[in-house]
């Protein structure tokens, strides 16, 4: 893939403000954020969107996922939060490295805002479709 400013970042080319960094793993805070303690965790490998990314890193990020969202909330005060990540520029990806979004979520609204338009899922056509989806995954 080419390169990024997070791929700079990494290479410490360009600042950011690190909160946890491991082998796999670096963490930071998004230098526009939603709210107070929006942070970015993204792995080390550089792949654009998650479908692309290996196990190793993937459980990497799994495994402190849980743990910086705790630290943002403890740090930023807010006692809800949204993780968002996004694939694609169709999907709102502006930048193509692996990111997850931790944003905190104020009771004044601060955070992300979403637009959430259910369809209902239609019997027939979701045993199909669940069916196609777990053949890909057997
Ligand atoms: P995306 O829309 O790709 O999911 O989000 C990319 C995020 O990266 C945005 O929230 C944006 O503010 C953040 N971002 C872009 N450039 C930089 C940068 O140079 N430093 C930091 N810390 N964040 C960045």
């Amino acid at each position: 893939m080419s390169d990024t400013i997070f791929g700079k970042i990494l290479r410490g080319e360009i600042p950011c403000h690190r909160v946890y960094e491991d082998d796999l793993v670096l963490a930071f805070l998004d230098i526009f954020p939603l709210s107070k303690g929006h942070t970015l965790v993204i792995p080390k490998r550089a792949v654009a969107t998650l479908d692309q990314l290996d196990d190793d890193s993937a459980a990497a990020l799994g495994r402190v996922l849980p743990r910086i969202a705790r630290a943002v909330l403890a740090a930023s005060g807010a006692r809800n939060f949204n993780v968002l990540q996004n694939n694609g520029e169709g999907a709102h990806q502006a930048v193509h490295h692996v990111h997850f979004h931790i944003i905190p979520k104020f009771d004044d609204g601060r955070g992300l805002g979403i637009k959430w338009q259910p369809g209902k899922l239609d019997n027939a056509e979701g045993a199909t479709l669940a069916a196609a989806i777990a053949g890909r995954l057997a």
